[in-house]
Order: structure tokens, then C-alpha cells, then sequence
């Protein structure tokens, strides 16, 4: 199963924003709001920041 087709500009994921916000210690998500990195929102429980998903 190596023959895939041509990627077109290469990985999908590259350099696209994060769909969602993830707790990377609880596991809460939250919305991804456009423009605002997930760094800058903090999970309600734990009082970290969230990462992108
Ligand atoms: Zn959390």
C-alpha cells in the first residue's frame, strides 16, 4: 500500500490552524477561535495552557 496519489503541496496539516484547543493535562477541548493561538487560552479546570489540537 505505498502507492498513493501525488500529494498536492505536501502534507495537508502543514501550516494549517488547529481545528480545535486541546488540555494536554485533562483532555478538555474547546473551539478554535480563528486568529487566537490556543497558547493564549487556558483550560478551566487545570489553569494551563491548551494546545492545539
Ligand atoms: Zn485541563
Amino acid at each position: 500500500m505505498t502507492d498513493e496519489p501525488t500529494p498536492i503541496g505536501g502534507r495537508a496539516r502543514r501550516g494549517q490552524a488547529p481545528i480545535a484547543c486541546i488540555c494536554p493535562q485533562c483532555g478538555y477541548e474547546a473551539q478554535k477561535t480563528a486568529g487566537v493561538p490556543c497558547r493564549s487560552m487556558t483550560c478551566p479546570k487545570c489553569g494551563i495552557p491548551l494546545m492545539g489540537k
